[in-house]
């Protein structure tokens, strides 16, 4: 099996994918493999952005290529194009094994870990294809064959276009990717708020609009389609289901099932949430606890260089990145809410330093 980890370089401090890569790439392509294209459970917009837009561009090339998630997709990326193709794990998960143990080349989109496609990751692991990781997320595992793994690129799909660029293939680049790099790309940058301080990731963006890409629409398709009960979620969450800790610079909402209930909570809904926490002045950590059926699901999010990648992996049995990541805690919301306040005093001074150098 092959194994290419040191696939990228930097030239004039821009980041290249090394040419052997590429050429194993154009090989893979040129010998119309079957293809699947994976990515992380409860995907967001960059996962499904860049399955997306990896599926079309392999489409075009007469590729038997099929895009296997594991749980469905949040309403709000129902449109985009590709997606009535999917075919969802927890559905059909005869089919999605079926699919795992035939295919040459699986593509691992967005994560670090097999462990993160939770339902099939063992079906993963067992695999004879190729697994091939492309994702911005930092310290990969080392269980795939071909590591395309760069964090300091906005997401995900501006890797894959990158990639897609230096194997010249740039001028494949259709409407319909063009709308799945942006969506991936906006999504994971707020947009374009942060972690897209880098040129190269307007200049992308410039070259999808050069395809027709209509920013202002996608832009209304993925953030102006909130339901109702969506809006009234995140005013509980922030009027009743908040907690500020300024003595340690610390805010957290918690959602139980009954108040997921209460407000018919659909997959997606509480994406976004925690930035609300965060977006309050001289708050530098944020936590949004979320009930689920045998766990408490935790997303954490930093300002400046309190690392919550290491606290979710310290303690929440998770990872991400520096700034933005997530994990688990097997309690009940109570017991995590109480553990999680009583880790602060011992990080409040990493905590106090992150937000005294934070610039803005
Ligand atoms: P979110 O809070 O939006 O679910 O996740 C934030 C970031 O942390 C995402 O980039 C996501 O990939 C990463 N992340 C979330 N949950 C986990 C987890 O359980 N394990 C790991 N390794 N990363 C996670
Ligand atoms: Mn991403």
């Amino acid at each position: 099996m092959v194994n290419l980890q040191k696939n990228k370089f930097y030239k004039n401090n821009i980041l290249r994918i090394s040419e052997s890569s590429i050429n194993y790439l154009k090989k893979l392509i040129g010998e119309k493999s079957d293809v699947i294209i994976t990515t992380h459970y409860n995907p967001d917009g960059d996962a499904i952005g860049s399955s997306l837009a990896l599926y079309h561009f392999l489409i075009g090339h007469g590729i038997n290529v099929k895009v296997l998630i594991p749980n469905e997709l949040p309403s709000f990326l129902q449109w985009m194009p590709g997606a009535d193709q999917l075919v969802i794990y927890s559905e059909n998960p005869s089919l999605g094994d079926a699919l795992i143990s035939c295919a040459d080349i699986i593509f691992c989109m967005d994560y670090n870990t097999l462990g993160r496609v939770k339902l099939f990751a063992d079906q993963l692991r067992a695999a004879n294809g190729t697994r091939i990781i492309i994702d911005h997320h930092i310290q990969p595992e080392n269980e795939f064959d071909l590591t395309f793994s760069e964090t300091c690129v906005s997401s995900t799909s501006e890797l894959l276009y990158q990639i897609l660029d230096e194997a010249e293939f740039s001028s494949e680049i259709t409407l319909k990717m063009a709308e799945c790099f942006f969506v991936g790309i906006m999504t994971d940058t707020g947009s374009f708020s942060y972690a897209c301080n880098r040129h190269e990731t307007f200049q992308i963006v410039a070259n999808l609009i050069k395809t027709g890409l209509d920013v202002e629409k996608v832009h209304k398709l993925v953030y102006d389609t909130y339901s109702e009960s969506r809006m009234r979620l995140l005013g509980h969450c922030l009027s009743s289901n908040m907690k500020v800790l300024p003595e340690y610079a610390t805010a957290y909402i918690w959602l139980t099932k009954e108040d997921l209930e209460n407000f018919q909570y659909q997959q997606g809904d509480t994406e976004g949430v925690v930035n609300y926490a965060l977006s309050i002045q001289n708050v530098a950590v944020a936590a949004l606890f979320t009930e689920r059926d045998d766990r408490i699901r935790v997303s954490l999010r930093s300002k400046g260089e309190f690392n919550v990648n290491e606290f979710a992996r310290a303690y929440f049995n998770g990872g991400g990145h520096r700034n933005a990541a997530g994990g688990d805690v097997f309690k009940s919301m109570p017991d995590t809410l109480n553990w999680f306040e009583s880790l602060l005093p011992d990080i409040s001074h990493e905590i106090h330093k992150s937000l005294a150098n934070y610039k803005y």
